[in-house]
């Protein structure tokens, strides 16, 4: 049979629990960080390393048959793929923040605001949703800088402390959705014995971790 590719993080806040989750599953394999993909040795499996943007879009596609991705990610891109297993790491929120002295104070005093984000898909579902009718900008990074530039009123981000929101003049307002890493794959893979084998460790370590 042939081997399954998963594609996990190449570097970032992903990276290494999902490297770590995969070993705890007892696959024997190169860490290179160099390299794009590695061979399991005692697993038919490869493992790809990609930006995480690019992993549901790879799994969507078949390029990759299972990857490890945000659910904030996933949701972004609308790829097309199913959610195998929830992970539990990478838990983070994406919220609304406004500056310390702004006069929003309810989600409706977000009508004809401009709102900066790296989110605009979910933003805008969510603003739907709300029946908001606010302007969003997209922004890549840094989206905390943007009101403090006089670029937005608020912004939608990724909040875990909040510390660097209170180091940019900035309160949270309102949680937008809550994400943790998925192991998510194609839809044609259901029913594939090494996935039925893989998602088997994966839960045991899961529930050993409980
Ligand atoms: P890449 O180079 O792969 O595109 P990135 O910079 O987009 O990386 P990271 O910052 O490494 O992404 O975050 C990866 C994922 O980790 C996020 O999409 C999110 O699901 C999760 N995450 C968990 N906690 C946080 C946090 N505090 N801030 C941002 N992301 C977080
Ligand atoms: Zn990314």
């Amino acid at each position: 049979m042939k081997n399954l590719k998963i594609a996990i993080q190449k570097s970032g806040r992903l990276n290494e629990k999902s490297v770590q989750l995969l070993k705890n599953c007892g696959l024997n394999f190169e860490n290179y960080k160099s390299s794009l993909i590695t061979t399991v040795g005692n697993f038919p499996l490869e493992i790809l390393f990609l930006r995480d943007d690019d992993i549901p879009g790879y799994v969507a596609q078949g390029i990759a048959d299972l990857g490890i991705v945000g659910e904030n990610v996933i949701d972004e891109t609308q790829a097309q793929v199913e959610y195998v297993q929830r992970l539990g790491f990478g838990k983070c929120n994406l919220k609304l923040a406004i500056p310390k002295d702004s006069d929003i104070q309810d989600l409706k005093d977000l009508n004809g605001k401009a709102i900066a984000t790296s989110y605009p898909v979910i933003l805008q579902q969510f603003l739907d949703e709300y029946k908001i009718k606010a302007e969003i900008r997209e922004i890549s990074g840094s989206v905390e800088i943007s009101p403090g530039l006089g670029l937005a009123d608020a912004i939608c981000d990724i909040v875990s402390t909040g510390g660097t929101l209170k180091s940019n003049g900035l309160k949270p307002f309102a949680d937008v959705r809550s994400s943790e890493a998925i192991l998510v794959g194609n839809k044609n893979l259901l029913g594939n014995p090494i996935l039925t084998e893989l998602l088997q460790r994966i839960q045991s370590v899961l529930l050993a971790k409980e």
